[in-house]
């Protein structure tokens, strides 16, 4: 994805040269956040049956002077082995948070309703983390109710801690949502003891959604699942018209994808606010 000249790969023949490319990448990332190298994207998650914008997930981006842009798939498993997600995870929450307040600002009524951040376990974990929020919600201003934190099932599940952080976060009154639900270590125990509000059905699923395959079974169940627990089901990953029309179908209320939106800048974001009527255009060109 966005592949191109000089994007960083991990794709080296040798384990040795490997570990030195950790080593250098790990060293040029705690220089990002000083030099301005990190910035947000934007994927909307749209509501099925109007193709209302719902809200927006954002998306981490480096952008390094000499690789280019690095996804997230290869510098987070990295800093969060590293540590470094603590720093990175507080300026992707900040900017976040500080945005969002930004377009309440200029939008009003017609701002996003959400914005979901994710977190990783390693943030979860961290002794301070639902306090740091708490703080921010103070210092930004933001309507706690406007803030999804999406986490893992593998987060939530490892420790107690992360359990209670979740709870913490919940009492703030923000939302939290179980992403690529399906692929961690899932226990449906955990939509019995955790106040989850969002369940992100993970791509691999929705992939089989118009096949008759066990990923299509799955997705369709899911579908009773959250409704009887009163949750918000959201497809990821849905790349074509025939999977958002099968969803829908199945039941599904909201879903994100390269179908209805790639990620976007926060000028473009502006620019799907700021114009109804572009607006009603490309939404009419991307569902
Ligand atoms: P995720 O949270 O499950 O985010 C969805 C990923 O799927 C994003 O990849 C998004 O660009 C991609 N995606 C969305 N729609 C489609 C589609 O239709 N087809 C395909 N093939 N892909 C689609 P991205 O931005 O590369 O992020 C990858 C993962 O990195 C995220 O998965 C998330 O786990 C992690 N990540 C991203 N930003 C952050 C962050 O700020 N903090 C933390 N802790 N993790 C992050
Ligand atoms: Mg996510
Ligand atoms: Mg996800
Ligand atoms: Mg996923």
């Amino acid at each position: 994805k966005n592949a191109g000249g000089g994007r960083w790969t991990w794709f080296d023949p040798i384990m040795d040269a490997r570990a030195d490319t950790d080593a250098r990448l790990s060293a040029d990332l705690r220089q990002a956040i000083t030099r301005d190298e990190l910035f947000l994207l934007y994927q909307p998650i749209v509501e099925l049956p109007t193709g209302r914008l719902a809200g927006l997930e954002a998306l981490v981006r480096w952008r390094h002077p000499e690789h280019g842009l690095v996804s997230p798939a290869d510098f987070i498993p990295l800093a969060e082995h590293t540590g470094q997600i603590i720093e990175v995870g507080r300026w992707v929450l900040t900017q976040a948070m500080r945005q969002i307040v930004a377009w309440q600002q200029e939008f009003g009524p017609a701002a996003p309703a959400k914005v979901s951040v994710n977190v990783s376990a390693r943030q979860l974990n961290e002794p301070g983390f639902p306090d740091e929020v708490a703080e921010l919600l103070v210092t930004t201003g933001l309507d706690p109710a406007k803030l999804v934190i999406e986490v893992t099932e593998t987060a939530v599940l490892g420790t107690g801690a992360a359990l209670e952080a979740v709870r913490r976060l919940d009492e703030l009154g923000l939302q939290i949502a179980l992403d690529d639900f399906g692929t961690g270590q899932s226990s449906l125990s955990l939509l019995v003891g955790t106040p989850v509000s969002w369940l992100k059905v993970d791509k691999s699923f929705v992939d089989g959604v118009t096949t008759a395959s066990p990923q299509a079974v799955i997705v369709d169940g899911l579908i009773g699942i959250t409704r009887g627990l009163r949750i918000q089901a959201v497809a990821e990953g849905v790349e074509t018209a025939e999977q958002a029309e099968r969803l829908h179908q199945a039941g599904y209320r909201f879903a994100q994808g390269y179908h209805f939106a790639r990620p976007l800048t926060e000028s473009d974001v502006v620019l799907l606010l700021a114009h109804p009527r572009t607006r009603e255009t490309r939404q009419s060109q991307l569902i």
